[in-house]
């Protein structure tokens, strides 16, 4: 029997503990004194379980998981790199961990605070930065939120669209949507970068500004950036960067001086604090000069992620200027070798430099033959699971239907890109030979392919839903 095949609950044997207390009685113990209202009627349902069975049982369900301690991680668009353990230990400091929200007067905490924005600034180009955003998503709220203060605040109320281009992130359109901005879609050109010249019709009075990302989804530099800024700007618009990805471009180019207003960063992806599974985040939101006023913008309590920004804090002291700059460059450095040893297996279909990443569309031969159904990109993805790496980003950005989106980050050696640069010529060779290898993959895994709309719409979480007990 394998520990993850059963619950904890099923373990369970009467009478069987991990501990053993003395008897009390609720004098002694004083629990009488809490009213009969309040206590318990009946036992609660814990398994009863030995110590050697809980650390078991929980070591290996913790072996199910794939992180980024356990292997590579390509996730594209995430970034996720191996995370400094110093971090950890400062964030979990006592001195830290141990400030209650509403304290004030901590003039600590007060220094990291503007340590960060100060380092941020001279990392961005930004004025200055609030804190409060708890992800990405919230700092595009925020930032759009700001930007929307700003035209009222002369007067121009008419500024109700904003321009969002096509390979934006899906969270672009979706923050406008709730800032009751109207969206307008700007089209990529076919070098995978917004189109100027379908970008003039758009500007006029109603426009608030421009979200871009640089580099973009697809992991390529805006490199017209200047001349968008000029005509957003001529017409009275503002230039919103989304920043999740600034990790290339740290200590190499600023938002600033390429013309964006308003920003915001992700600290838990370009900065080092671990993420995945829905947090903790922090997506802090720069200024510039004539935008430092309606920083102020109310979006949540309390001052953000606290311990999110102490380890980013940690991580940009840790480095220092100098080596901050290295970071970027070798994430390009890696992207742009996989992109390389891999472009006459997997379609490129734009095949420039690319920034941290870079995006294939599927196999360039996948096999598929009289009677025979190709293998498609969520092939390949559940058959790297079956040799220890986790898979890519799939089906995104949208501009091409068989995406694989592919982020090495600068933490990996050589030696991990080569492993994973074979395997996936060796995935491409099966695919060519027998796709049914890869359609029926991933075959060494506790579970293969579960029905994944019925796991997010109707997920089991609590064990007393799924038995009748
Ligand atoms: C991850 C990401 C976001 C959203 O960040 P969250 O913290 O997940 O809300 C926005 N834009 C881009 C380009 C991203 O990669």
């Amino acid at each position: 029997m394998k520990y993850y095949d059963k619950l904890i609950f099923e373990l369970s044997k009467p009478g069987r503990t991990g501990y053993s207390l003395p008897e009390v009685c609720g004098k002694c113990a004083g629990t009488d004194a809490i009213p009969a209202t309040l206590r318990r009627t009946e036992q609660p349902k814990l398994p009863s379980v030995s110590e050697v069975d809980v650390v078991r049982h929980y070591t290996n369900l913790s072996q199910m998981n794939f992180g980024v301690d356990t292997g590579f991680y390509p996730l594209g668009s995430c970034t996720m790199k191996y995370n400094p353990k110093i971090n950890e230990e400062i964030a979990a400091m006592p001195a830290f961990g141990g400030i209650h929200p509403l304290q004030k007067d901590v003039p600590g905490v007060d220094a990291i605070y503007k340590g960060m924005d100060s380092a941020l600034a001279a990392i961005t180009g930004m004025k200055h930065f609030t804190f409060k955003p708890c992800a990405g998503a919230h700092g595009e709220l925020t930032g759009l939120m700001i930007i929307r203060e700003y035209h009222l605040s002369r007067g121009d109320s008419k500024r109700t669209r904003i321009i969002v281009p096509d390979s934006a992130h899906g969270t672009n359109p979706a923050s406008a949507a709730v800032c009751g901005l109207d969206v307008v879609v700007v089209k990529s050109n076919s070098n995978g970068l917004v189109d100027v010249e379908d970008l003039k019709p758009l500007l006029d009075d109603t426009i608030a500004g421009i979200m871009m990302t640089n580099p973009n989804t697809l992991g390529l530099f805006e490199k017209d950036i200047r001349q968008i800024a000029r005509l957003v700007h001529a017409a009275g618009g503002l230039l919103y960067y989304d920043g999740a990805n600034m990790n290339p471009l740290i200590g190499t180019v600023r938002p600033g001086d390429m013309g964006f207003d308003v920003m915001h960063l992700n600290l838990h992806k370009s900065f080092s604090t671990p993420h995945g599974g829905g947090g903790p985040g922090s997506g802090p939101v720069g200024v510039c000069d004539k935008l430092v006023p309606f920083l102020g913008v109310n979006v949540s309590g309390f001052s953000g992620n606290f311990g999110v920004i102490l380890r980013a804090y940690a991580y940009i002291l840790m480095l220092g200027r100098q080596n901050v700059k290295l970071c970027g460059r070798l994430a390009t450095l890696g992207a742009n070798y996989i992109k390389e040893s891999l472009k006459d297996c997997y379609k490129l279909p734009i095949p420039a430099v690319c920034k941290h990443e870079f995006v294939f569309d599927g196999l360039i031969n996948d096999g598929a033959r009289e009677g025979k159904e190709g293998a498609a990109t969520l092939d390949v993805a559940k058959r790297l699971l079956d040799f220890g790496f986790h898979a890519p980003t799939i089906y995104f950005p949208l501009l091409f239907h068989q995406a694989i989106m592919i982020e090495p980050t600068e933490t990996e050696s050589k030696e991990t890109l080569d492993d994973f640069i074979e395997v996936m010529r060796r995935i491409a060779a099966e695919a060519a030979q027998d796709p049914d290898i890869l359609h029926g993959a991933p075959h060494n895994t506790p579970i293969s392919r579960p029905d994944e709309t019925t796991a997010a719409r109707n997920p089991i979480l609590k064990y007393w839903d799924a038995c009748a007990c």
